[in-house]
């Protein structure tokens, strides 16, 4: 640690062939950095090293020599290409020797499923002579804990389920800091990222604390508000000062905050008024419908969901008259007031959502190109609202986005804010 025992600076690096021959996604790296930011301790440095026992205890030695904190994950396995244990004795100098209760609970973890340990095992027992074992509960490879030079470090197995419980056990009530992190996140939908932007004006300045900054992904934008500083109870305040005046700026388009997604936010809603949604879908094929019953308990708000992807089927499912195809195409206002109407009718719902479009890469032409999409919802309350929407991308970009515009058509009906612009410029 930085002489006066506070975990400034930390490092964090992966190990496995796997990861730096591009066949698995590095996603250790990003999980524990930002765990480690949330807390106020800057990741400094990312290494990915191949399954090489003397690479890895270099990058260990050097990461240590300079940093306060180093994760490693990966290469804790019982095979021969699993040397993150052995680099680890290299690089502190210390003999490998047999663990007794780690040998036991690696025994008994087989034992458990009725299994004998295979003798190859043994060695996810072994820890460097001055490294504490950090016991599993998730699988049969320890993590190991030490002191090297400047730096507590951590082993940890590579896989995310097992390395995940084991970082928040081991790491994060053991870290100090001398400043706090605060965050809130707002997340909306409707309008694109640089509306937003442009309606958060000087709160986005970059000289300020709270920092507030944006993330565009799939259609929702999150507003992220951080507090970096020495004080919890003025950074909670800041925070919530600045997420008021975030919210007068963009509330409109504001669904929830945190993690929340749109459809959550639909089935609770919905829930709450005892109503139910249909869906009937062309270019996104059934994407609203697994957005909604994604939400668990959304049994007692989805009615049905329609892929409507033909003509034909629009015409035999939901009633969308032939004269539309004809004069309008599938991709128009009348067609999909004419698939929210039929489905509403078809299913009794209170409330019924469309959409048609043209998602790509083929398909466009010069009055409707690439990312036309139609969309709409119509109630039992006789309204109804449709949107044309002109979204850029790829055809799975297109699908994801018009996913998302076709259930913001819903939420503005739910909050009563029907007369909202859309301003996806996504
Ligand atoms: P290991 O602990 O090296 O035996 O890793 C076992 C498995 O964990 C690998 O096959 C990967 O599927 C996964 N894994 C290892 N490192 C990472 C990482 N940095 N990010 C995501 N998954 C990983
Ligand atoms: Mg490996």
């Amino acid at each position: 640690m930085s002489g006066d025992g506070v975990h400034r600076a930390a490092g964090v690096i992966s190990i496995g062939d796997e990861l730096a021959l591009g066949q698995t996604l590095d996603t250790n790296s990003m999980w524990i950095s930002a765990r480690l930011a949330e807390r106020g301790v800057a990741v400094r440095r990312h290494a990915t090293i191949a399954d090489d026992q003397g690479a890895i205890a270099a990058e260990i030695a050097r990461f240590a020599a300079e940093l306060d904190l180093v994760v490693v994950t990966g290469g804790l396995g019982p095979t021969a290409d699993d040397l993150t244990r052995q680099a680890l004795a290299e690089a502190m100098g210390d003999e490998l020797v047999t663990d007794d209760a780690a040998l036991a609970e690696v025994r008994s973890w087989f034992e458990s499923s009725g299994r004998s340990m295979p003798e190859a095992n043994a060695v996810q027992a072994l820890r460097p002579a001055g490294a504490a074992m950090l016991p599993n509960a998730h699988g049969t490879a320890p993590g190991l804990r030490a002191r090297l030079e400047r730096a507590d470090v951590f082993c940890f197995p590579g896989p995310p389920t097992e390395l995940r419980p084991m970082f928040d056990r081991d790491v994060l009530p053991m870290l100090r800091t001398d400043s706090v992190v605060v965050t809130r996140l707002l997340r909306t939908a409707g309008a694109g990222e640089s509306a937003i932007a442009e309606r958060l004006g000087g709160l986005m300045d970059r000289d300020r604390n709270p920092l507030v900054g944006t993330t565009a992904s799939e259609g929702v934008i999150t507003v992220r508000i951080r507090y970096e500083g020495a004080d919890r109870a003025e950074g909670g305040r800041l925070v919530d000062e600045a997420a008021e005046a975030v919210r007068r700026e963009v509330g409109a388009y504001c669904f929830g905050e945190a993690d929340e997604t749109l459809a959550e936010v639909l089935v609770r809603e919905l829930t709450a008024r005892h109503e139910t949604v249909t869906t009937v879908e062309s270019c996104t094929g059934g994407l609203v419908a697994a957005a909604l019953t994604d939400v668990p308990g959304s049994s007692a708000v989805f009615a049905r969901g329609l892929v409507t992807y033909s003509n034909d089927v629009k015409a035999e499912l939901v009633g969308v008259p032939a004269w539309v195809f004809a004069k309008q195409g599938a991709v128009s206002r009348a067609c999909v007031e004419a698939m929210a109407r039929g489905g509403l009718e078809a299913s009794g719902a209170s409330h019924a959502i469309a959409v048609s479009g043209i998602a790509g890469p083929d398909g466009g032409t010069d009055e409707k190109p690439v990312g036309t999409v139609w969309t709409c919802r119509a109630s039992a309350d006789g309204t109804s609202d449709a949107r044309r929407l002109h979204l850029k991308g790829s055809r799975e970009q297109v699908r994801r986005r018009s996913t998302v515009m076709a259930m913001v058509l819903l939420w503005l009906k739910l909050r009563g804010a029907e007369e909202l612009r859309v301003l996806a410029q996504v």
